[in-house]
């Protein structure tokens, strides 16, 4: 389409309710196509919070679509996972063979060492470990910036939206002052408000069981063997139904911690992310995992220890309603066990972006964001139920987790193209599946195909 085409075309005025990770993404590929878009987001974003979150291969090569390097805000390569067992977990009829036959044991009692590197070549993009406060600030940045295509977003902190009209695309703020739009794209994340009137016959999320501690340590401040060891590095300590990971972010300077634990074991107070945790707690969760284990744990700082209970829901039945439709975890909440809750928000707000190209007209967006569920629903689904069983105990009691957890699912991938198939079809093309996606060309070729666009 030539340039002075593009000028003439009408248009459209996309509403997104929630300026989080998904709303932002969906806002910056919508405005790069040439619309008009108005973001609504109900908190002031004065102390943006949050940990370190996975920018893997699928999710990365978006935001380079976007503009952003995430090696310019910390971003820290992931290179390889090791999983320890807890041996010294004195718990009766604790099954850790699945982690213990790999590989011999070490002064960390190491199980099972992979790298990630062949998986990440295939990929062809670099899998980031990267704070979420950065990411976010990176994105907004990057939807408000005066430079690059189309017009800067335009963002309205500290706003409360009382009514919503699918139909017609308005919003009703809190003041009485309406917001007319020709669609609207509900992005107000997993304890969504805007999900009772795109599916209103979504169900209530439910706890999952488990809560997760979480927590940031300088590096400098863990002793210089795990530093040394532990560069580029996630590691899972695993006992039969509790588990700790650790990861680096901000260009290695900052280790972030998380602990997941039975809900029954632990005390929280609502569903938000910055809930304060007791260290009393979070030792006596662990108190018959190894002694090196609980050194790492006495080093918590006390004063930022937090907790959250994780919930989950199920599938919507449908995503789109009329000219209004959901993203991210207001469409999909995600349990956090493959590190892909923020990977398919922006995954869905590339699809919006590509599915609306300048040209589209009034009429054909309920059609287009039909398309937009098309594109998305399958594969989120896969990922979210091949994420619930990841994070199934280890010793089997909810169910068996995927042949290979996590870990072992990269293994197999790792084997698989080595020209090793002793696993299932499902493991070994799970990882590829996940990591080698474009989401954006994804979206562009369906729309084509659909419309000979
Ligand atoms: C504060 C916070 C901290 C997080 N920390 C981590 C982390 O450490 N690690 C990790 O893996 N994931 C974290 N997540 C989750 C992760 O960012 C999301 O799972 C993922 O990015 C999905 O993106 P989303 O845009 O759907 O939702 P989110 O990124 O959660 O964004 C939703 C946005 O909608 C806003 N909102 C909610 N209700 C309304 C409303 N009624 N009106 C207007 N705006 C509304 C919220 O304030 C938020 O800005 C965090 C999420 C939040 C909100």
């Amino acid at each position: 389409m030539s340039r002075s085409s593009k000028e003439t075309m009408e248009p459209l005025t996309a509403l997104i309710v929630g300026a989080g990770i998904g709303g932002l993404s969906a806002a910056i590929f919508l405005r790069h196509q040439g619309h008009k878009v108005l973001v609504f987001e109900r908190s002031k974003f004065s102390a943006e919070v949050g940990a370190a979150i996975h920018v893997a291969p699928n999710c990365q090569r978006l935001l380079t679509r976007m503009g952003i390097s995430t090696t310019d805000h910390g971003g820290t390569p992931l290179e390889r996972v090791i999983n320890l067992s807890c041996r010294n977990y004195i718990a009766p009829d604790v099954d850790l063979t699945l982690t213990s036959y790999l590989l011999e044991s070490s002064p960390w009692e190491m199980s099972a060492t992979l790298p990630l590197t062949q998986v990440i070549e295939k990929a062809g993009a670099n899998w980031d470990l990267i704070h979420r406060a950065d990411l976010h600030s990176a994105l907004r940045n990057r939807a408000l910036s005066r430079e690059g295509a189309g017009s800067p977003v335009q963002l309205f902190l500290n706003t409360r939206i009382i009514d919503m009209d699918v139909q017609n695309a308005t919003l009703t703020l809190a003041g009485g002052d309406v917001a007319t739009g020709d669609l609207v794209i509900g992005a107000d994340g997993a304890h969504s408000w805007t999900r009772a009137f795109v599916a209103p016959e979504s169900q209530p999320q439910f706890p999952w069981g488990k809560c997760c501690f979480r927590w940031l340590v300088p590096y400098e401040e863990l002793n210089e063997k795990f530093q040394c060891d532990n560069r580029n590095t996630l590691i899972e300590w695993t006992g039969p139904d509790r588990r700790i990971i650790c990861y680096p972010c901000s260009n290695h300077s900052i280790a972030n911690f998380g602990a997941f634990v039975p809900s029954t074991e632990v005390t929280t107070s609502n569903r938000e992310w910055n809930n304060r945790a007791s260290k009393e707690q979070l030792l006596q969760c662990f108190e018959k995992f190894d002694p090196s284990i609980r050194q790492i744990l006495n080093q918590v700082p006390e004063d930022g220890l937090k907790i959250w209970e994780l919930f989950d829901m199920q599938n919507l039945p449908s995503w789109a309603n009329d000219c209004s439709a959901l993203l991210g975890d207001a469409a999909h909440p995600f349990l956090p066990f493959m590190a892909q809750g923020g990977a398919m928000a922006i995954e869905d707000g590339a699809s919006i972006g590509a599915l609306f190209p300048l040209g589209t007209s009034r009429a054909d967006i309920p059609s287009r964001l039909q398309m937009y569920e098309q594109c998305r629903k399958d594969r989120v689904e896969r990922i979210q139920d091949f994420t619930r069983r990841s994070g199934r105990n280890n010793d089997g009691s909810e169910g068996p987790r995927p042949k290979g957890n996590y870990l072992i699912e990269i293994l197999c991938s790792w084997l698989y193209l080595t020209g090793i198939h002793f696993i299932g079809e499902e493991v070994a093309s799970f990882l590829p599946f996940c990591i080698d996606h474009d989401e954006w060309e994804n979206s562009s070729r369906f729309l084509a195909e659909q419309t000979h666009y």
